[in-house]
């Protein structure tokens, strides 16, 4: 980190706050080091972790310094060039343009587009401005994108947006299934409670069910590989196995529901069969009995599902096929049980709870209904209220592209990489009048497309509220001062409704902000309407948080909701809710909610013969402009990847470790073939967060169908229908450099943050013919610099060029015909040492380490910087079984442990290995 470039921290010695990354929401605690550099380190008293951080918020402090940083406001001139300006210039520009079209074409003409980075405070005055003053419901979020299916399906099954399960019922269950989730990478610190608990119980089993073989799978006593799409299948399957063989809870049923002949003979209809449902869902018989007959015989069973399930044009069914098991046995509202929406983003339920959604009022009311109406405009004193839902995220931006919204204001959030069919995004932001974004990063694929750039605060900087997976409210506390003019959301969006002329804005801080949406939580909660119905009851009440003062609220433990006070005055969480199983529709009971199975919006086809699937890695978030700062996140997977069948890339020509291009119907990309070993056959996986600023052509988002589910609005990340072909370039190459290069020219390039340099990763079309002029071109070295290294055998393609300055490796670049080039972990080795040994310097020039042990492979702990080629080195030298004893003897696994299920997999494929070599020495013998 460069400290020049470093925020100043507050005179706070130590901070508790929360990691701003996944939906697990771990408290971190950060506090200033001698040196003046920022700790970061898990928060022990956080109830989500207990102390634990993964890789992710391990290397929290390499995120927060400023390079890159938005510091000003900026406004686009008529040659579009960005120039700064003072706020009161860019608050003005934004709020005219808003006034003057809402005048013209009507509220329904602008639109919010926000996201689950916002902290709650943030939200709220969103949603207010929004759905309060302007008028129209046109807020939506990227949260559309990730969890909008399980609101939908918790809607429909329970009247209300809830999460009945909290993290302690994993450690109180019997069986945990997890469908759609890679938890090991995705949700990392509950996968390990998870893990740990295994360790301690090893009665508890854990289900997986996902088309891939992902590294939670790992853990688990069963994997179902079920076919992309076909979960309602499986479900129905089950509700359907459970009902007939007398294992429902008739008496909860009776009592708690409603719909469930209707649901089960819809389940019945297809899914009777076990045997028809493997068929179609592409499992083992055997495997999807053992797992119904593992669900009916245990009573404690949650079931986690994360995007797997949610990011499908059928993902609302398919949550409430799951809903419906667990409504079908009464196992709901119970210790240990129930449906559990596991979140991606960190603050998604904190948008959820005030109305984020374009189908959504604030504190869990319904635009569709009057009465909520009222309620909410009787509480804001607002001139008018939305009485219709607005566009959500994919229709917005189509309406953006036809014209018929005008000015869209973008905050915290990137959808010309993030949103599906992102080639329609760019060019409906090309072509909006205004585009605003409040972002912390100066250069986003979506910023450059924005007319007005508004600096907000960024994580460390920011101070309000997130709730977690679990209802569980935490403070963001700021630990370091505001840098430049950059200002929270909340005071941004409050100067621009003030300069529209709307009252109700005037906070003096986010507590301000809090206490209002705390009160409107409890406003008239659980009033009748004239026919005597609860139609104004609502689970979701704050009502105990409300009148906190500026002190209670800094002080502000995290806290599950509902929270109501004691009569003490104290205030009280509340763990589980449902444990009355009392639900939210008018007369109290819950919906068994019938779901035929259909197949997802696009299938494939002789054109596009694949299935795309797409989701995160291990070490990087959303689209990189936080974690791709971080040397320590970027060594774990440094480029976008291709990840298929070794068969699928022989049938269409592509082979490992080379390019290729993917294409669908909406656009195309490229990346690295891989072979990760978990693709069945038909598929393909591409990661989600490569874009226009880490490399020239890897943006999934182009590539992926804009199809929706029809109740939720979630777009279909995991069923694209694609082709792929090589991706032909004449020569592969890759730079280091302590020096940023401009690669335009480059026909393919990737960019990565190393620990003492950039890395990129090269392959070209053009002939060349004087190697060493275009090297030292590229590189920027001048010709008559001496300290240049070079090699370079015509009969192979193969260059190698290093420029050293004061006998350090100033840059090095390597090419081939071929793309298996020399280990980039040896070379980054290099860039650590103050002064290149001889060795080093015949090593460069023979394009390999000459010392034994030099090249520590590609990294798999992240934490301790311990190589994949260092990890089995060892496993094999000491016949290593346990990571324990990695651990011990390489430190790798030993502090986050995000890295055991890979360093679980090394272990098997090394004695996989080992056992063939003794069959076949056995047989040469
Ligand atoms: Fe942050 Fe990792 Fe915890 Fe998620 S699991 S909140 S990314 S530390």
């Amino acid at each position: 980190m460069n400290l020049a470039q470093t925020p100043l921290a507050l005179a706070v010695a130590t901070t508790s706050t929360t990691c701003p990354y996944c939906g697990v929401g771990c408290g971190v605690t950060a506090s200033l080091k001698d040196d003046g550099r920022i700790s970061v380190q898990g928060d022990a008293q956080h109830p989500a972790n207990f102390g634990r951080l993964c890789v992710k918020g391990s290397a929290l402090a390499e995120t927060v310094d400023l390079d890159g940083r938005l510091l000003h406001p900026q406004v686009r001139d008529a040659q579009g060039a960005l120039q700064q300006v003072s706020w009161d210039q860019a608050l003005e520009q934004v709020a005219s343009k808003f006034s003057a079209v809402i005048a013209e074409h009507g509220p329904d003409a602008v639109a919010l587009y926000v996201s689950g980075q916002l902290l709650t405070e943030d939200y709220y005055i969103a949603n207010k401005l929004m759905k309060g003053y302007i008028g129209s419901a046109n807020i939506d979020t990227n949260s559309r994108l990730c969890m909008s299916s399980a609101v939908a399906g918790h809607k429909r099954a329970f009247g209300e947006d809830l999460v009945p399960v909290c993290y302690e019922d994993l450690e109180l269950a019997d069986l945990i299934v997890l469908v759609g989730s890679n938890a090991a990478w995705c949700h990392p610190i509950l996968f390990q409670r998870i893990a740990k608990l295994k360790e301690t119980r090893p009665a508890l089993r854990l289900v997986v069910i996902d088309p891939r073989r992902t590294a939670t799978c790992e853990l688990a006593d069963l994997h179902l590989p079920v076919k992309a799409g076909t979960d309602v299948w499986l479900f129905n399957g089950l509700m359907s196995y459970l009902a007939h063989r007398g294992l429902r809870d008739n008496a909860f049923i009776a009592a708690h529901t409603k719909g469930f002949e209707e649901a089960l003979a819809v389940a019945d209809a297809e899914c009777a069969d076990p045997a028809t449902v493997a068929r179609i869902c592409k499992v083992d018989l055997q495997d999807l009995l053992a797992f119904y007959e593992a669900f009916a015989e245990t009573e404690k069973v949650v079931t986690g599902f994360s995007m797997g399930v949610n990011q499908s044009s059928v993902g609302t069914d398919k949550v409430n096929s799951i809903i419906n098991c667990h409504l079908a046995t009464g196992r709901i509202g119970r210790p240990g049980m129930g449906p559990f929406s596991i979140t991606g983003q960190p603050n998604a339920m904190g948008g959820r709870e005030v109305g984020g959604l374009a189908n959504m009022l604030a504190a869990h009311m319904d635009l569709d209904q009057p009465l909520h109406r009222e309620i909410v405009q009787g509480f804001w004193q607002s001139p008018r209220i939305a009485d219709k839902p607005g566009l959500k995220a994919v229709d917005m931006f189509r309406s953006i592209e036809e014209g018929r919204i005008k000015a869209v204001w973008i905050m915290a959030t990137n959808p010309l990489v993030s949103l599906p069919d992102a080639d329609l995004v760019q060019r409906a932001l090309q072509k909006c009048e205004l585009v605003v974004s409040s972002d912390v990063i100066t250069q986003t694929d979506t910023n450059a497309l924005a007319h007005v750039l508004l600096p907000a605060l960024a994580w460390g900087e920011k101070d309000g509220t997130v709730t977690n997976s679990e209802r569980r409210i935490s403070r963001q506390r700021a630990f370091l001062t505001a840098p430049g003019e950059a200002r929270g959301d909340w005071q941004i969006i409050c100067e621009v409704a003030r300069r529209m002329g709307f009252a109700g804005f005037d906070f003096d801080g986010p507590q301000a902000i809090f206490d209002e949406h705390a009160r409107l939580s409890a406003y008239r909660n659980g009033e009748a309407d004239a026919g005597g119905a609860q139609r104004a009851r609502r689970v979701f009440n704050l009502s105990g948080l409300t009148g906190m003062d500026k002190a209670a609220y800094d002080a502000m433990a995290p806290i599950q909701w509902p929270v109501q006070r004691l009569s003490d005055g104290s205030i009280s969480g509340t763990a589980r809710v449902l444990e009355d199983h009392r639900f939210t529709h008018a007369d109290g009971c819950a919906r068994f909610v019938p779901t035929a199975p259909r197949t997802p919006g696009h299938a494939v086809c002789e054109d596009y013969p694949l299935i795309l699937n797409t989701g995160r890695v291990r070490d990087h978030w959303h689209t990189m402009t936080r974690t791709g700062k971080s040397a320590t996140l970027a060594s774990h997977i440094p480029e976008s990847f291709i990840d298929l069948h070794p068969q699928d890339a022989l049938l269409y020509g592509v082979r490992e470790g080379g390019l290729a291009r993917i294409s669908s119907r909406w656009g195309a990309m490229v990346a690295r073939v891989q072979h990760g070993g978990g693709i069945p056959r038909g598929n393909v996986f591409v990661p989600i967060h490569w874009n226009g600023q880490s490399a020239s052509d890897a943006r999934v988002g182009a590539v992926v169908n804009p199809v929706v589910d029809p109740v939720s609005g979630e777009p279909e990340f995991k069923h694209t229908p694609v082709a792929i072909e090589e991706f032909r370039v004449g020569w592969h190459g890759f730079i280091l450099t302590r020096h940023a290069l401009d690669l335009d020219d480059i026909t393919h390039w990737t960019r990565v943050q190393g620990r003492d340099f950039v890395r990129y990763e090269l392959a070209g079309r053009n002939h060349i013919s004087d190697h060493t002029a275009w090297a030292r071109a590229l590189l920027g070295v001048q010709a008559d610099d001496a300290d240049w290294l070079e090699y370079e055998d015509l009969s192979d393609g193969s260059y190698r060029a290093v420029h050293v300055v004061d006998d350090r490796i100033d840059m090095c670049l390597f090419m081939s015909a071929r793309p298996d080039l020399p280990s980039r972990s040896w070379l980054a080795g290099l860039f650590a040492k103050d002064k290149l040994e001889e060795a080093d310097r015949v090593g460069l020039l023979v394009g390999q380490p000459i010392e034994k042990g030099a090249d520590a492979g590609p990294t798999v702990c992240s934490c301790f910087g311990v190589g994949r080629n260092t990890i089995c080195n060892a496993i094999r030298a000491q016949g290593l079984t346990e990571v324990s004893q990695v651990t011990a003897c390489v430190k790798a696994g030993g502090n986050c442990g995000s890295c055991v299920p890979e360093i679980k997999k090394l272990m098997v494929e090394i004695r996989v290995q080992g056992e063939a070599e003794a069959r076949e020495r056995e047989t040469a013998a």
